[in-house]
């Protein structure tokens, strides 16, 4: 008997012309269990969480029983990794279809490890456990930090193991997204397609995130203007959370401007802006600081597979896309500046000297100084925990901070609602992923990731449960490094 749980799928991709996806089924899985379900965001879907927890779910979120309505495909693209243009596609994630919302939204229903598909190539369709629940947690997380992303709905068993140098548990992660529309999804329509197709696909992205644009005479270009904005503010808050995506691939970049691959991802601890945590970026291609030059490397990229289509003049074309990349800079300062006086208590406002957020910066980086902390310590006035804040340096900073702040004609409570607005009180610190991860993978004792996971759903909470995670890292966690998610 058909049980629907609530799934309302239409299949609005399949409009587009059949070389931009496979329809392929999610490969059964011998014995699925249940790991964790989002149940605020199953609520948040319409979905009824009663029928999502019980058996039914589970076979739908393993890949075993595909939704009624649901016709099941794998996306292709395309996509320069680390700078070399490469033909991709969705290799182990199937897409279940567009979820309707009452509200009018479509969500795509992604299912993550659920098997080959044609764009498989050596790989084996699946995904791990460790990896899945990392993705569950740090998407979740940045969620709970205000920062656009692909959401996660559930991690589930498959009761097969996959292997990578060892036996490790099989999970299928249940991934929700605006989209799953990258830049590489264009670069794969400029590489493979005709003129007509690139078209079809800017209009099916158009409809689906920009209708607004749809009636405009130079819709392509007011498009990649979008496009272009929305990651602008997107780097941006990255690097005010210090957050380090690791691989910044175009097929990585989404279309949305939500936050999308949570691979080798992690967030910085000391203040050191040549960051790299990705053991394969050994050049350093996606530090820390290089996160918005590559951004605006990634959007040049789509400029240049929808050049035909941006103007009729190739010289029109040429010249658009150019301003439009340093567009996105004044996006990028203005959102990094305006945030960056917000986490010092500045109102947009108010004017202050850019050299009162440098100096912090550059003893922030000399002292080596935990990142969080240090705003965490600002907002709420305790120093206890770093020990530069006894340096002759940050004295005089503080002072000269303080006065600024009193300039200001707000109370002091408006201005410490704003600094603990801006400035998280945890965030999922490497070492305290890497302890939830271990005992959940090792011990399958979801306990700790599940505790974890329920703080960094509110991580602007100063409240007594949010501040027992403040702890700073072990020195050892300076060689922190990530594995790409597999
Ligand atoms: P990523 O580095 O996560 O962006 O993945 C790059 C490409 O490799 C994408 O096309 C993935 O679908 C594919 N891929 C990653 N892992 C697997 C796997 N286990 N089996 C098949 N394809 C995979
Ligand atoms: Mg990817
Ligand atoms: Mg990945």
């Amino acid at each position: 008997q058909e049980n629907t749980i609530g799934w309302n799928f239409s299949s609005s991709y399949l409009s587009l012309p059949d070389h931009f996806y496979a329809y392929t089924n999610p490969t059964p899985v011998q014995n699925p269990d249940w790991v964790i379900i989002n149940e605020q965001l199953a609520e948040d879907l319409d979905l009824d969480v009663k029928l999502l927890t019980s058996r039914e779910g589970l076979a739908t979120l393993s890949g075993n029983r595909i939704p009624k309505d649901s016709k099941p495909i794998a996306q292709a693209y395309a996509g320069h990794q680390f700078g070399y243009f490469t033909m991709l596609g969705d290799g182990r994630a199937i897409l279940l279809g567009e979820h309707q919302l009452k509200n009018g939204k479509q969500v795509d229903i992604q299912l993550k490890g659920a098997g080959k598909t044609p764009y498989s190539r050596g790989g084996d369709g699946r995904a791990s456990l460790g990896p899945m629940l990392r993705e569950f947690l740090i998407s979740e997380a940045m969620h709970g930090l205000g920062i656009p992303t692909t959401r996660a709905l559930a991690v589930v068993l498959t009761g097969e193991d996959v292997y990578r140098e060892q036996a490790l548990p099989g999970a299928i992660i249940t991934r929700a997204a605006s989209s799953h529309l990258r830049v590489g999804t264009f670069q794969y329509a400029r590489k493979y397609g005709t003129e007509a197709n690139l078209k079809r696909l800017a209009d099916y992205a158009i409809a689906r995130h920009f209708p607004q644009l749809e009636e405009k005479s130079n819709c392509y270009l007011a498009f990649l203007k979008e496009v272009v904005e929305r990651q602008a503010s997107l780097i941006a808050k990255w690097d005010l959370v210090g957050f380090v995506h690791g691989v910044m691939n175009t097929d990585n970049m989404t279309i949305s401007g939500e936050t999308i691959d949570y691979g080798p991802c992690a967030f910085i601890d000391r203040y050191e802006p040549a960051t790299v945590f990705s053991s394969i970026d050994q050049h350093g291609r996606y530090a820390f600081n290089q996160q918005k030059p590559v951004a605006v490397w990634n959007l040049a990229r789509l400029a240049e597979a929808l050049l035909p289509i941006l103007a009729d003049e190739p010289k029109d074309a040429i010249h658009g896309a150019e301003s439009l990349l340093n567009y996105f800079t004044e996006v990028y300062e203005e959102e990094w500046l305006t945030g960056m006086k917000a986490k010092l208590g500045f109102f947009a406002e108010t004017d202050i000297h850019r050299s009162l957020i440098d100096q912090l910066l550059v003893l922030m980086k000399k002292f080596q100084a935990d990142y969080t902390d240090t705003f965490r310590a600002l907002t709420i006035g305790d120093f206890s925990k770093q020990n530069w804040f006894k340096s002759v340096e940050f004295q005089a900073w503080h002072k000269r901070w303080k006065g600024k702040l009193n300039d200001q004609s707000n109370s002091e409570e408006d201005i410490i609602a704003l600094m603990k607005h801006s400035n998280p009180a945890i965030i999922p610190r490497n070492f305290q992923v890497e302890a939830v991860l271990k005992k959940a993978v090792n011990d399958r004792d979801y306990q700790p990731f599940k505790q974890f996971y329920q703080v960094l759903k509110d991580p602007y909470a100063y409240s007594e449960q949010q501040l027992s995670y403040t702890a700073l890292p072990p020195n050892s966690d300076q060689l922190y490094q990530t594995f790409c998610g597999t």
